[in-house]
């Protein structure tokens, strides 16, 4: 990949808690090769971890609050991003949320609450984003967003999370399909389990992480960078021909459906 590829191209980025965010290592990777990143933090709470690393990349780096449960957040978001950029080319939504008790409980005791929270901060976010990007998407890009396997097939305790996420995944085909004129291109990365903030938030989350390095074909977790670096390709000119996609980065994990008939399955 080339060193400058996303070279006068500028990023906003959603879903920064810490350093271990998958937000934060597809955020490295886009600077690293050139692109300008605004910043969004959820609350105050999170705000100084956010504006250390921002500055840790650039130390004029801009940031600004954007609870993506409250319309007027996002409104007020994407005037100060109109106020510091001429245009935007790539959006990164990386963000999710589910009450605890709903990744917890079997799924049949998920609240009308829950359910609506998950839909709402995990998926809704993703289309009303979009929307408010798109007047400064001047020249067409690329938004990228972030899914998970239980989409797809019953994980323990991922929950209405799977739920949410499938509807997200379904969101991103639509998004393509209504901004492929443009020259917006809207993708999915599903990764595979990380210890990050919010999976810690999921019962058994340890568990799902060893699970995954012990069947996944290449035996292992995936792993930050390698996020990153996907994120990095989806943002670049040279997937311009992939709209509308899952892209798997699980160590493989996803295409078994059982490993042996030996394998005790935990
Ligand atoms: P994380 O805790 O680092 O990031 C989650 C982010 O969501 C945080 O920055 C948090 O501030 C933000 N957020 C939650 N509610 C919000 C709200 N109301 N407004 C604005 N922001 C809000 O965890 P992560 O694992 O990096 O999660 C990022 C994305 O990756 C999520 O969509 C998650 O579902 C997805 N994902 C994670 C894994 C994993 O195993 N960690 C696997 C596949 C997909």
């Amino acid at each position: 990949m080339s060193k400058r590829s996303l070279e006068g191209k500028v990023g906003l980025i959603f879903g920064v808690a810490n350093k271990n965010s998958i937000a934060w290592g597809i955020a490295k990777a886009w600077h690293q090769a050139g692109a300008k990143l605004i910043f969004s933090y959820q609350n105050e709470r999170l705000k100084g971890n956010v504006q250390d690393l921002a500055n840790e990349l650039d130390s004029q780096s801009h940031l600004f609050p954007c609870d993506v449960s409250s319309d007027g957040q996002i409104k007020d978001f994407f005037i100060q991003v109109q106020k510091n950029a001429d245009q935007v080319d790539l959006l990164l939504h990386s963000l999710a949320y589910a009450p605890r008790e709903s990744l917890a409980n079997r799924f049949v005791e998920t609240s009308r609450e829950a359910f609506n929270v998950a839909h709402e901060i995990s998926t809704y976010s993703l289309i009303a984003l979009t929307r408010e990007a798109l007047p400064l998407m001047k020249k067409g890009g690329s938004v990228v967003t972030l899914s998970f396997y239980g989409s797809q097939k019953v994980i323990p305790h991922y929950n209405v999370m799977g739920v949410s996420k499938a509807a997200l995944e379904a969101s991103v085909r639509y998004l393509a399909s209504d901004l492929g004129s443009q020259g917006i291109r809207v993708n999915a990365i599903s990764a595979g389990a990380m210890n990050t903030l919010a999976a810690r938030g999921i019962s058994d989350f340890t568990e799902m992480l060893k699970y995954a390095a012990k069947h996944s074909p290449l035996k292992r977790n995936v792993e930050m960078q390698e996020i990153g670096e996907t994120g990095l390709f989806l943002a670049m000119d040279g997937a311009s021909g992939i709209t509308g996609q899952v892209l798997y980065v699980d160590c493989g994990q996803s295409v078994i459906g059982m490993r042996s008939y030996d394998d005790e399955l935990v």
